[in-house]
């Protein structure tokens, strides 16, 4: 029991995000570790030179031989090798170089992915040093981390808006019922201000600029009061450096159609939806989760053209990993199926 007890505490919960991976740690009951999803690697040797908050510095300032790599495009493993390598990064990170026990590991995965990419998760993990891997889907996830009960025969609707994809589901007693992911979230909104920027001004904005006017007065319903941010880019006509002022009412312009991309998957997800769980979700409301959920207005728009209450959970970064980290509490802890 003493060894089965020691193992276990070492189980850990991993949130593979597109933009960011959380890990929580069983022993710990929290997150141990929050970095960007960036490995930077050689360019000619493929050799991993940095991973996480380390590599994201690097983004953008690399010399040639050097590239930064995203590796879970769209909310999936782009680069196998890459991910595994971030994994292992990670645990090592976690757990020291000489660890005896490896631990086990809950991963979450989109609702969509195929039983191939499924695979490739689980491959890395074990080949990263786990001792046992698992997937739960991220919705299921989302949910349990930000609270609901799922565990009771009423429906609920998760939407989960991260970087690269949003997965919109109805859970009942522990399962997705219904759901739809979409390649529409986070990264969306700011190549879409970097379009607009572009054909607006004939300005070239990059990505960090890009997000850095989303997060600041990025909108997606008008605001009471307009809000305005300076931004720099590069003059595409002159090749020179330019200034120009943007402000709130052109983001809700530039920032309608990925929107309203996300409103329709949860039309799409509420048709399917059989009667009696739907009007669970008339009654019970919508719960939004993911870093994507924090564009301004995208609450209030979902609510005025579903009529259903929508909320953003009270930990949109983090549910997903508290979720997948309480579900391992689950399988190591009570239920003890996966000892050996
Ligand atoms: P993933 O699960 O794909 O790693 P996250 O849930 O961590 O993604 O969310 C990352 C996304 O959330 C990024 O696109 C980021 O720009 C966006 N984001 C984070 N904070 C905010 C904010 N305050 N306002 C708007 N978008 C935000
Ligand atoms: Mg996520």
């Amino acid at each position: 029991m003493g060894l089965f007890n020691f193992r276990a505490n070492r189980s850990i919960g991993i949130d593979l995000g597109t933009a960011n991976t959380l890990v929580y740690s069983k022993k710990h009951k929290k997150i141990v570790l929050n970095e960007p999803s960036v490995v930077a690697v050689e360019r000619e040797t493929k050799r991993v030179l940095a991973v996480g908050n380390e590599a994201k510095e690097m983004l953008g300032k690399t010399p040639d031989t050097i590239v930064a790599v995203r590796p879970l495009s769209e909310g999936v493993i782009a680069d196998y090798d890459i991910t595994e390598a971030m994994i292992k990064y990670f645990i090592k990170k976690i757990f020291g170089t000489y660890s005896f026990f490896m631990p086990e590991i809950m991963i979450c995965v989109p609702i969509d992915v195929t039983g191939v990419e499924k695979r490739a998760v689980l491959e890395a993990a074990i080949s990263a040093g786990a001792k046992k891997a698992y997937l739960i889907e991220e919705a299921r996830a989302a949910a349990i981390g930000s609270g609901m009960d799922i565990s009771v025969p009423e429906g609920n609707m998760i939407i989960d808006i991260g970087g690269g994809s949003t997965d919109v589901a109805i859970i009942s007693l522990g399962g997705t019922v219904v759901s739809k992911t979409i390649r529409v979230a986070g990264n969306n909104f700011d190549s879409d201000i970097i379009k607009y920027v572009k054909k607006t001004y004939n300005l070239l904005i990059g990505d960090r600029t890009a997000e850095e006017i989303k997060m600041k007065i990025g909108t997606a319903l008008p605001l009471e009061e307009e809000e305005t941010m300076e931004v720099k880019g590069r003059n595409l006509v002159t090749g020179l450096p330019k200034t120009i002022e943007v402000n709130s009412d052109e983001t809700l312009e530039a920032l309608r159609e990925p929107a309203m991309q996300i409103v329709d998957s949860v039309h799409n997800v509420l048709e399917r939806t059989p009667p009696e769980l739907a009007a669970d979700v008339y009654d019970r409301g919508i719960v939004l989760t993911g870093g994507g959920a924090l564009l301004s207005g995208l609450d209030a728009l979902i609510e005025e053209k579903t009529g259903i209450n929508t909320v953003i959970a009270d930990n949109p970064l983090t549910a997903v990993a508290i979720g997948t980290g309480k579900f391992i509490e689950f399988r190591t802890g009570n239920k003890g199926d996966s000892k050996k």
